[in-house]
């Protein structure tokens, strides 16, 4: 009998999460530590504005509306641990990590902008050394930094980059990849409104579309189609499934 590896209680082969170790995972587990680490780091932002503020004006802070010193302290411990489950959890989840972009800054800081197989310096991707579909983890020693033109090589044009071709099952996503394909291809940005899994609210975005590609799906056998770009509003390389886009159009600045 499957249970889920953070509340311990009975899990749903159907339903919950298979982690590719074999543990077993409900979603409402990690939806619900995901939105912990948010809330604990909302806070810790907070005081530490506070405390930046508080050195350039004599402001006077209500009681109460900041946590104290303290609760930061007992904050941020929960926060490390916390996070040290979800990355464990994230090592072996059977999809791209929603941290994918952490580790990859992770691997440049340890080894630098630097692509595994041509030793060059230059843009790196950060790719599966196995692929996820053959039982490849998310962990760290099964990644790699690799540049386009290397990628390339190995896997062929049409694998990530430029040509992404869609498959057939997809074809309602077909007008907004064919706006996104125009955009990679003229340097130009797409904008669109997108919602999180679990916000209420849409927000808008102007991205500098990358590459799109497929990810597997951690619930079914099924793929979710993703572009990558440079987001303007997180200054920062993030991922965005077009299941959750709307009013996609390009804008060319
Ligand atoms: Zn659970
Ligand atoms: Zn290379």
């Amino acid at each position: 009998m499957p249970f889920c590896t953070v509340c311990k209680q009975f899990a749903d082969y159907e339903y919950d999460i298979t982690l590719s170790n074999g543990n077993h995972l409900h979603s409402s587990c990690l939806t619900q530590l995901q939105m912990r680490a948010d809330e604990i780091e909302v806070v810790v932002r907070q005081q530490s504005a506070q405390l930046i503020l508080s050195l350039f004006a004599q402001t006077e802070v209500a009681d109460g509306e900041v946590a104290s010193e303290d609760e930061v302290k007992k904050l941020s411990s929960e926060l490390t641990k916390i996070k040290n489950t979800l990355t464990a959890i994230y090592d072996f989840l059977p999809s791209w990590p929603p941290d994918w972009n952490e580790r990859k800054r992770y691997l440049v800081q340890q080894n630098g902008s630097i692509c595994f197989s041509c030793e060059e310096e230059c843009d790196v991707y950060l790719i599966h050394e196995i692929d996820l579909c053959e039982g490849g983890t998310n962990e760290l020693d099964n990644l790699e930094l690799i540049c386009k033109p290397c990628h390339e090589s190995m896997y062929g044009k049409s694998d990530n980059f430029a040509n992404f071709t869609l498959n057939p099952s997809q074809s309602e996503f077909a007008p907004q990849v064919k706006d996104i394909q125009s955009a990679i291809n003229n340097n130009h940005s797409i904008r669109f409104d997108y919602k999180k899994p679990n916000a209420k609210t849409w927000m808008t975005r102007v991205v500098v579309p990358d590459r799109l590609f497929n990810i597997p799906n951690s619930r079914d056998s099924g793929q979710t189609l993703c572009v990558e770009g440079f987001c303007e509003l997180r200054q920062d390389i993030r991922v965005f499934a077009l299941e959750r886009m709307q009013d996609l159009e390009v804008i060319d600045y």
